[in-house]
């Protein structure tokens, strides 16, 4: 695979459901990758890309971007508040907004910054005791909590469970955003970013098909 087969794939996806591709964001998920990798891509061009880890992150992206130029980052791995100022300073994206006490920490440094990445709630659609994100029943409270609080909400993001089919996972997903009036869907990973494509995806991150499988650490 490559990111130009990514791209191909994504474009007969979104064909056939009917949707364009200028709606639907491609998030090249760099994390653990060898910068090589990362490099060959920014040479062809990509500039959107996800990472999971803060302090990771910023070891190597100032310096792409310094010789890149413009690079958008989503951050997609779970944030601690003790990070979420640096986070903020870095990630375009933060997709990975999971509790009230983030919530709260993020309102008040974008207060005292004058500035805010854009937001998504991530959802545990799978109730995964493992896993990040507000449950699919409490959704609808933090979602209303986070407005209060004026935080920049662009849509919802989940991870469904390894053995389930995605799809109920990504459907659920649209359910809650369009009930709640959120036009961001970030959802489907390398395994299937053609069915969350199908069922609405405005964001899909994609990792191991572009670059490779990651290095074990
Ligand atoms: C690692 C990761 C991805 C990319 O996974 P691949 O299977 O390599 O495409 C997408 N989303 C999240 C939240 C991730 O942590």
């Amino acid at each position: 695979m490559s990111l130009a087969d990514i791209h191909q794939r994504a474009q007969a996806a979104a064909e056939k459901a009917g949707r364009s591709m200028d709606a639907i964001e491609l998030v090249a998920v760099s994390k653990m990758q060898p910068d090589a990798r990362v490099e060959s891509v920014l040479e062809e061009g990509h500039r959107v890309f996800g990472e999971n880890r803060v302090q990771e992150a910023q070891g190597k992206w100032p310096g792409f971007r310094e010789r890149f130029g413009d690079v958008r980052l989503h951050l997609i791995g779970p944030l601690q508040t003790n990070k979420a100022r640096a986070a903020m300073e870095l990630f375009d994206v933060i997709q990975v907004l999971d509790r009230p006490k983030l919530a709260t920490a993020l309102a008040r440094m974008a207060h005292e910054i004058g500035q805010c990445p854009d937001l998504y709630v991530q959802v545990n659609t799978g109730e995964e005791d493992q896993k990040a994100g507000i449950l699919p029943r409490e959704a609808d409270a933090f979602i209303d909590e986070c407005r209060k609080m004026d935080l920049p909400l662009r849509g919802l993001m989940c991870i469904p469970p390894v053995d389930d089919d995605p799809s109920l996972h990504f459907a659920l997903l649209r359910k809650i955003a369009e009930r709640n009036g959120l036009d961001g869907l970030s959802m489907g990973m390398s395994a299937d970013f053609e069915t969350a494509i199908a069922l609405g995806a405005t964001c899909i991150r994609v990792g191991s098909a572009i670059f490779g499988d990651r290095p074990t650490p």
